[in-house]
């Protein structure tokens, strides 16, 4: 069991970041609107990641420790009707297995406080502990030398984080996200549901108040969100956020046509900054290309592809006259 716990950490936890998302990923199956992570040493010191959410009582926090003792799904035919983020059941167990973890979650009846040393049950008791569930995860990998010597500097270890954190931000506004570094805050949102306001905590004032909102449809595809007038932005490479059907993707083709529309107005030097969200019948989707890659394939591509081009285009051009 710790060994094929171990072997899952391989592939579900190989860096800070993974634990950060598959933590946060729960704190939203666990309904949270407030949500904070804190990073110390770019998370190989230390992650701490609390949340106002449905908390666990004393035996479900027991559970969340034992492999595929996901609560997610009740049958098999859940598995076809996948609406949380998580429901392997693999993430805390893995975790737990290569490192030092603390839980403190509390249901509304009692606090529940567990820690686990290198997946070895150390401590489960009572304890008095707010709403919400806080997780803490320290001394990363220091069993497992192989996996330790994989992680790189810490500037590089936060700013995957960082990163990971603006796009959870921008895929849940309505959640409140605070992140912070050795003690310092470096990103907070207020969940008031403002994708602008989002993109000033990444960007600054000059490119939040010159995102040009945009919103257009075709027969099959209805696509809205922020392009970012392209003389204004200053930013060192291009930041294009996805999302179909409000799942995050990743699509060379879309990337394109977006580097595309922008290329018409933009010199070579400077980058796109995209927000967009297509909504389509899910039918003409196949996200299960792999679960992680964020990949999808997508019939009717080319209709799509023109209705991003065209409406980019014309919501940059409409903005320099
Ligand atoms: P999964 O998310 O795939 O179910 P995890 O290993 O990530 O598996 O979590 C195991 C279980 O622990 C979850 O199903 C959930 O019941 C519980 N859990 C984990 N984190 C939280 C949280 N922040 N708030 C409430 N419940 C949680
Ligand atoms: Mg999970």
């Amino acid at each position: 069991e710790h060994l094929t716990n171990m072997i899952a950490a391989g592939e579900v936890v190989e860096r800070p970041a993974g634990i950060v998302k598959e933590c946060v990923e729960n704190s939203i199956d666990a309904g949270a609107k407030v949500i904070d992570i804190e990073v110390f040493q770019g998370g190989i010191e230390k992650l701490i990641i609390t949340d106002d959410g449905s908390g666990m009582d004393y035996e479900d926090a027991q559970m969340a420790f034992m492999r595929h003792a996901t609560s997610k799904l009740q049958q098999e035919e859940d598995l076809f009707n996948i609406h949380t983020m998580g429901f392997r059941g693999e993430a805390l167990p893995s975790i737990a297995s290569v490192a030092k973890v603390e839980l403190q979650t509390n249901d509304g009846n009692q606090g529940t406080l567990i820690r686990y040393h290198y997946g070895e049950l150390v401590t489960r008791e009572k304890c008095s502990c707010p709403l919400g569930t806080r997780i803490e995860i320290s001394s990363l990998f220091l069993k497992t030398p192989a996996r330790f010597k994989h992680l790189k500097s810490i500037s590089y270890e936060f700013s995957i984080i960082a990163d990971l954190v603006n796009k959870m931000a921008l895929s849940h506004p309505e959640i409140r996200f605070t992140l912070s570094h050795d003690g310092r805050i470096v990103f907070q949102t207020s969940g008031n549901g403002n994708l602008q306001e989002i993109l000033y905590q990444m960007y600054g004032k000059e490119v939040a108040s010159n995102a040009i909102p945009f919103e257009q449809k075709s027969d099959d595809f209805q696509i809205s969100g922020y392009a970012v007038q392209p003389k204004i932005n200053r930013a060192t490479k291009y930041f294009m956020f996805i999302t179909m059907n409000t799942r995050l993707i990743r699509s060379i083709p879309i990337q394109k046509a977006i580097l595309d529309a922008y290329s018409h107005y933009m010199p070579s030097n400077r980058f796109p900054i995209v927000i967009l969200d297509i909504k389509t019948d899910a039918q003409l989707v196949d996200v299960n290309v792999h679960p992680n890659k964020w990949e999808i394939r997508l019939s009717k591509q080319s209709e799509l592809l023109e209705l991003i081009k065209k409406t980019l285009m014309e919501a940059i051009s409409s903005s320099l006259r």
